[in-house]
């Protein structure tokens, strides 16, 4: 049978998906996403002068004389606190008292800190004389009407949105997280917690594969074993399709009987199944179904997960708006020697010891097999910090080789997708509904 590469693969995958759809969300809701269109200013920051110190506004040529033994005293002729409208002028030969923030009287070209001073309220002795100028913030020194303050493309983490605050904006338009169904198929599969009985196992799949997509910044919606079924796939599938940006099932798609998945899809849309040149992960299907990217991967727990990264992964990064950049690819040094099969491009997991700071892999960074490489054995991927590559025509890799591998852990998208799919999208749905008979919500 004619194999496909990863890469051919990915390009297909990415050639058919697209980012969210723009629209204007709350902040709590638009952190974490990327910016949709730029955002240009419609005020100045700061929007007036204002004071940069609690003190005194003055005008500096009337205290220019003053020194330490010959303080220059003024009348105190108002009090200025941040807040309360625009304050009165500043008469000739006077002192205001001021507080950071507060709007810098007309008249004043200075301000002199506190510490500078006596603290007096009828009347103030200044010690120091300020430089003309000297802490105030002028209106528009950060930001000027009708100029750009994010660009389109932006990642909106925190200081993006005390930005956006800062300058009013409470919608920005941002492509919204991806919703992403994560679907479990096999008959033999019981959700976590629950007792096992012969030939059960945990359905381990929906939760490891609910997480990948959270880690990269999608709103999941798990639905958990789906059993080998057409007719309860294609309701549990068909179910779910119209309220989500992207379908991710497991399992069902090998070439054996019961292939649920493959049986159900093929023929649907864009679909197609593939057979690519990789271990794990062999087994994968593809397509647009009604306009919604449908990724069926593989039911072996780790070619699940591998299959993710390689494939889901970068595809949700686009639909967030961002580069389909994938795991980020580093070097390692091998310190012991890797196998892979010939025509096929093998993934290693691989533990790394000796990190740089940051706990980034560097120059002294060594590369292991974490454990069996079984397409069955989580324990491995659960020790890996790498997935080492093992390119197609490479069947042996001697110890020593410094080798490509894909960085594995949390991306720093993982601690954006705080807000939940209800509150989000406003359908009071949660996560985990078990499609029993019917696709029954519990
Ligand atoms: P399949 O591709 O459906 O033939 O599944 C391949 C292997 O992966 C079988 O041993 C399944 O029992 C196992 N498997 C499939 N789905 C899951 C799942 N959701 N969680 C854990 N193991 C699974
Ligand atoms: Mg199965």
């Amino acid at each position: 049978m004619p194999m496909t590469t990863v890469d051919e693969h990915l390009e297909r995958i990415l050639a058919l998906v697209a980012p969210t759809r723009a629209r204007r969300a709350p902040l709590e809701e638009a952190h974490g996403c990327v910016l949709a269109a730029d955002v240009r200013a419609t005020i100045a920051l700061p929007s007036f002068d204002n004071s940069a110190m609690d003190g005194y506004a003055v005008r500096a040529a009337d205290v220019a004389d003053a020194t330490e033994d010959t303080p220059v005293v003024l009348p105190v002729d108002a009090d200025i606190p941040a807040g309360p409208g625009t304050p009165a002028a500043l008469p000739a030969g006077a002192a205001a008292r001021i507080m950071t923030g507060a709007p810098l009287p007309r008249g004043a070209d200075s301000v002199v800190q506190l510490e500078w001073t006596d603290g007096g309220r009828e009347s103030v002795a200044v010690r120091r004389p300020p430089r003309r100028g000297q802490h105030i913030r002028r209106a528009g020194e950060d930001v000027t009407p009708g100029s750009l303050v994010l660009a389109a493309g932006s990642v909106i983490g925190s200081a993006q949105i005390g930005l956006l605050a800062a300058v009013n904006v409470a919608r920005p338009p941002v492509h919204p997280r991806p919703r992403v169904a994560v679907l479990s198929t096999g008959t033999e599969l019981v959700e976590v917690g629950s007792p096992l009985h012969d030939g059960q196992i945990v359905d381990s799949n929906s939760h490891g594969i609910a997480a990948a997509a959270r880690e990269s910044g999608a709103h999941v919606r798990r639905l958990t074993g789906v059993p080998d079924e057409p007719d309860a796939f294609a309701k549990a599938f068909y179910g779910i399709l119209s309220q989500v940006d992207a379908v991710v099932t497991t399992g069902g798609v090998s070439v054996g009987a019961y292939d649920v998945v493959k049986e159900v899809l093929t023929g649907a849309g864009s679909i197609r199944f593939d057979q690519v040149a990789m271990k794990p992960g062999r087994p994968q299907g593809f397509g647009l179904v009604e306009g919604v990217p449908v990724f069926t991967l593989p039911g072996n727990p780790v070619s699940a997960l591998v299959s993710f990264d390689l494939f889901v992964r970068p595809a949700l990064q686009r639909m967030r708006g961002l580069p389909a950049a994938g795991l980020p690819l580093v070097e390692v040094t091998l310190a012991e020697p890797l196998r892979s099969s010939a025509g096929t491009r093998g993934y290693v997991r691989v533990a790394l010891t000796g990190l740089g700071p940051g706990g980034l892999p560097g120059p002294d960074t060594l590369a292991r097999p974490a454990g069996g490489q079984g397409s069955h054995q989580l324990t491995s991927l659960a020790a890996a910090g790498a997935l080492a590559i093992v390119p197609e025509e490479v069947v042996e890799v001697p110890a020593g080789s410094r080798v490509a591998a894909l960085l594995l852990g949390d991306g720093p998208a993982s601690i954006l997708s705080g807000v939940g799919w209800a509150d989000a999208h406003g359908d009071g749905a949660g996560d985990g509904t078990r499609p029993t008979a019917g696709l029954a919500t519990r």
